[in-house]
């Protein structure tokens, strides 16, 4: 049995960073993950403004650079009936470098977070299951794990645990019972694959809206030394619809794009696969769930954060997790690991990332209607004012939220 200030549940983005800001401010944290690091996750791969944002605070830019790595200098994007824009980051992105971004394989950026926890202090055990929580008077007061290297049960009790375990969360299932349950319209499954020898691989990663993929997308995102992950990802409701009527699949969606698309299928004939296709869900934030209660609060995919248009869902881990520690260590300060207390967090949360989950729910459903995805793509590619709005929406909030005033498409289509 030991004792720790707060014990983090998943040392993904989320769990690490949320480690990293509480050691660094001199807490006694333990962070406990299953696997053993470096490990992988399925992912695009592609880290965001937002995901750059927390990797500079944790001094963490100097390491991407030494690891193998893409730089990104924008989007490509390309509608159902083949029409393509480029849109360049913007230099003035405080969240990039210059107007650079990155892609980055989950086994290096993972492994960068777990390391940059234990150099700030966290105590870390890996090969460590959680299997259950420990209440007592209906708050948290610790977890029971299995220590995959010995088989043997451990206990360790903090006044407060984060739930940093991912998609699967079992301290949210514990603590929201069935409010844990994923809606299947606030959700999205998704598959990806290691390539190499693509033609036509640039600086831009490409987001393809294609017809039998609404909404979501498939994707090819840049990597080290010419190879690419790609990947597609469908609304799980959408996709259980699809499944229901015919023999469709993701897998089978996947492949008939990269064989069939007019735009894509040229560009693979030389593609070597480099691994086998898998696939993960991502918890939409588009339906909000309750993070904080008393004695633990939950971050990144166990929150349910990923952006719902965009299916980024390393930024909102991160955040969350900033947002978190800053919570706790002034509930360590005042003693105090009540549900109101904590509450803080989730009021924080939402005020932070709300309106673009909000704006980004509203994208999701405006990209269904694929006439007018069709015409938002090819006007924008040939006007620049359209092109530059677009530009600043992935830099800017406000920005982005020009995105849903009927006077934009009113511009567009007449
Ligand atoms: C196909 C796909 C593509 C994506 N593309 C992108 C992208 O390009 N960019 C982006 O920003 N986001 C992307 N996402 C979303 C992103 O992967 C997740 O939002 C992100 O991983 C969330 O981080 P996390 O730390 O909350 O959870 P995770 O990364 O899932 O980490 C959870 C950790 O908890 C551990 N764990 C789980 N259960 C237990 C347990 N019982 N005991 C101990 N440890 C446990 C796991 O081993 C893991 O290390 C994508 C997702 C998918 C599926």
């Amino acid at each position: 049995m030991e004792n720790f200030d707060t014990i983090v549940v998943g040392a993904g983005p989320a769990g690490s960073t949320a480690a990293a800001y509480l050691a660094k401010a001199g807490k006694n944290v333990l962070l406990i993950d299953k696997a053993s690091f470096p490990r992988d996750k399925v992912c695009g791969d592609a880290l965001s403004g937002k995901t750059m944002k927390v990797i500079r605070e944790l001094n963490l830019v100097e390491e991407i650079k030494k690891l193998p790595h893409a730089s990104i200098r924008g989007v490509l994007f390309s509608s159902p009936s083949g029409h393509i824009l480029k849109v360049p980051f913007v230099k003035s992105d405080q969240n990039r470098e210059d107007g650079v971004g990155y892609c980055m394989r989950r086994y290096h950026t993972d492994n960068m977070f777990f390391n940059a926890a234990k150099r700030f202090g966290a105590k870390t055990k890996e090969k460590m299951l959680l299997q259950n929580l420990i209440f007592e008077n209906n708050k948290v007061v610790g977890i029971v794990a299995l220590d995959l290297n010995t088989q043997e049960k451990k206990e360790f009790y903090a006044p407060v645990i984060i739930g940093a375990d991912g998609v699967n969360s079992i301290v949210a299932r514990e603590v929201l019972k069935q409010d844990s349950n994923l809606d299947s319209y606030h959700s999205c499954d998704a598959i990806r694959q290691y390539f190499s020898s693509i033609k036509g691989l640039s600086d831009y990663i490409e987001i393809h809206f294609l017809d039998s993929v609404q909404p979501g997308y498939f994707w090819i995102f840049p990597l080290e030394n010419g190879t690419a992950n790609v990947g597609l990802g469908l609304v799980s409701a959408e996709l259980q619809k699809k499944m229901k009527n015919s023999k469709t699949t993701l897998i089978s969606l996947f492949q008939q794009a990269i064989r069939e698309n007019k735009l894509l299928k040229d560009r693979f004939i030389e593609a070597k696969a480099l691994g086998p296709i898998t696939g993960w869900r991502l918890p939409f934030g588009s339906k909000k769930r309750k993070v904080a209660g008393n004695g633990w609060v939950l971050v990144g995919d166990a929150a349910s954060l990923v952006d719902p248009f965009s299916g980024e869902g390393v930024g909102n881990a991160t955040i969350s997790a900033k947002l978190a520690a800053q919570t706790i260590i002034q509930a360590l300060e005042a003693k105090d690991f009540s549900e109101q207390f904590l509450a803080q967090y989730e009021q924080m949360l939402w005020q932070e990332l709300g309106p673009e989950l909000d704006t980004s729910y509203k994208m999701q459903q405006i990209g269904k209607i694929k006439f007018l995805l069709d015409r938002v793509i090819y006007k924008a590619a040939t006007d620049e004012k359209i092109r530059e709005t677009i530009a600043n929406s992935l830099a800017s909030e406000e920005t982005k939220k020009e995105l849903l005033n009927p006077l934009f498409y009113l511009k567009i289509l007449l």
